[in-house]
């Protein structure tokens, strides 16, 4: 297409992702939602009622569910479905049609978009969310377009390049937030859709009818901790802002209070917008140090971990991606003697010497979350207890990506990372960590009331 329209969204929001042409005769403008799922607040779907209004036709939104989607099981389905639920709910309340698809996106897109006029979808990151858009925008005969919403600030404003840490990044991320960071305003369909002749694959009664239907890993429960859902990630965020903002710069790391926003699994699905976060944050009357802190969180370090799978996309699930100083002094220690020594199914199983890892492991089982600092403890005694600082990577990304309902995330391969001195720097030279940051039993014991932890966690049941 020679112009795309703005359609009020800011233009560095908007990239088309392949060079065809509107099919006129098309019935309805599809939406594909992938990463922002949510009817609220959500730039692509906004968008893309607009774009319809203007060539006069209906908007529907299609979501293509994977039985296979790596790492995915009933945990993660079921929060996910929970969320999209709500989603149909309220698009149907707004005359817009949902059809849920069952297959691979860029598969099942491409064959349900054969009578779209044109489509829009939101930004992904991760090389598989990469390639679907790819795949789509090759075999599509009509316009994809994309439109960043899942960041404040859209990755390629920020940087166009990998940066080093967060001191790089901060001030280009900071600039630009007043300009990103409005509210994006609903614009009513000018058509319904809701009874137009398309039908997903999955008739949506019930979050339950769609798992039946689902062939997913049924090992992993879901979480008893969280529902997943727009409504409940804003029930989330007025808790926090209303009991806990307050205090967070000083308290967020105590994993007793466990007192933080638990927003996580929220943003990962796209199922709040980070900049409806950070507009109340902002707006709140805790003091400014508090508001700084979560704002240096959810932005830069969050904008970040973006940045970071976006300009490093065939390493950032590997060691690879390290910086040089840090990839050269675990080589250097790799043949250290390990303190101790657990295999995979004694650490997934909690079953080492340290009750407070073990605490943490089972938090992660049993909640699906973790406190940031237990996150950081339980991953640099991974690296002490295995032998090689590769295998040690992967146990890491595994437990992480299989447990967290936040896993799998661009926060999650970034942190993995950080553990082994990505975005960190240089510290005094230990055995087996060689110059990467160390976090040692004793400093937990220092820091926080570990007892009182380990307490907290044998209260969590199933
Ligand atoms: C080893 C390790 C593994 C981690 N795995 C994940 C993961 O799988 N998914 C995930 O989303 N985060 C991960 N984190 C980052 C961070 O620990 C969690 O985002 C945070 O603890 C989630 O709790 P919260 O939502 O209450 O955060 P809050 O403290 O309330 O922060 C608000 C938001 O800021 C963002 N944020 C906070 N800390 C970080 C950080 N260090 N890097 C990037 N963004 C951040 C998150 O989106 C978070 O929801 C990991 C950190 C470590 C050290």
């Amino acid at each position: 297409m020679e112009h795309l329209p703005t359609l009020h969204t800011a233009p560095e929001r908007l990239r088309q992702l392949n060079d065809k042409t509107l099919n006129a005769d098309g019935k309805f403008l599809l939406y594909w939602m992938q990463h922002g799922q949510r009817a609220h607040e959500n730039p692509a779907l906004e968008y893309a009622i607009r774009w319809a209004n203007d060539l006069d036709k209906p908007c529907v939104v299609a979501f293509s569910l994977m039985d296979d989607y790596p790492d995915g099981s009933l945990r993660h389905f079921q929060f996910m479905l929970e969320g999209l639920k709500e989603v149909a709910d309220r698009l149907a309340e707004r005359g817009l049609k949902f059809c849920l698809l069952h297959g691979e996106p860029s598969k099942r897109i491409d064959e349900f978009a054969k009578d779209a006029v044109a489509i829009v979808t939101d930004h992904g990151y991760l090389r598989i969310h990469r390639r679907w858009r790819a795949e789509l925008a090759e075999s599509l005969s009509v316009p994809l377009v994309r439109v960043e919403g899942e960041l404040v600030v859209p990755v390629e404003t920020a940087s166009d390049k990998r940066e080093y840490a967060a001191r790089t990044i901060r001030d280009q991320i900071m600039e630009r937030v007043d300009d990103f960071s409005g509210q994006t305003s609903e614009t009513k369909p000018k058509h319904a859709s809701k009874n137009l002749h398309v039908r997903g694959d999955l008739d949506f009664t019930s979050v339950e009818a769609v798992l039946d239907n689902m062939k997913i890993d049924r090992s992993v429960p879901p979480s008893p901790d969280f529902t997943g859902g727009t409504s409940q990630a804003r029930n989330r965020l007025t808790s926090f802002l209303r009991s806990n903002l307050d205090g967070y710069d000083d308290g967020r790391l105590d994993p007793v209070d466990d007192a933080t926003s638990h927003l996580s699994p929220y943003l990962h699905l796209g199922q709040i917008s980070p900049c409806e976060v950070l507009r109340k944050v902002r707006g709140s009357s805790a003091p400014k140090s508090d508001r700084a802190a979560y704002v240096e969180e959810l932005i830069v370090r969050r904008e970040l971990a973006h940045n970071f799978v976006w300009y490093a996309p065939d390493d950032y699930d590997s060691l690879n991606a390290l910086p040089d100083w840090a990839a050269e002094t675990l080589e250097n220690h790799k043949s250290d003697d390990r303190p101790d020594h657990y295999t995979r199914d004694e650490l997934e199983n909690g079953q080492t010497d340290d009750e407070a890892w073990n605490a943490s492991m089972k938090e992660m089982r049993l909640r699906g979350f973790l406190p940031n600092y237990m996150r950081m403890y339980w991953g640099k005694q991974i690296i002490r207890w295995t032998n090689t600082p590769d295998y040690a990577h992967k146990t890491a990304l595994y437990l992480n990506n299989k447990y967290f309902l936040g896993g799998r995330d661009a926060n999650s391969f970034t942190n993995v990372l950080w553990l082994f001195g990505l975005h960190d720097r240089a510290f005094t030279e230990r055995e087996v960590f060689g110059k990467v940051r160390v976090l040692s039993r004793g400093g937990l014991d220092r820091k926080f009331d570990v007892e009182a932890y380990v307490e907290r966690v044998e209260g969590l049941h199933p």
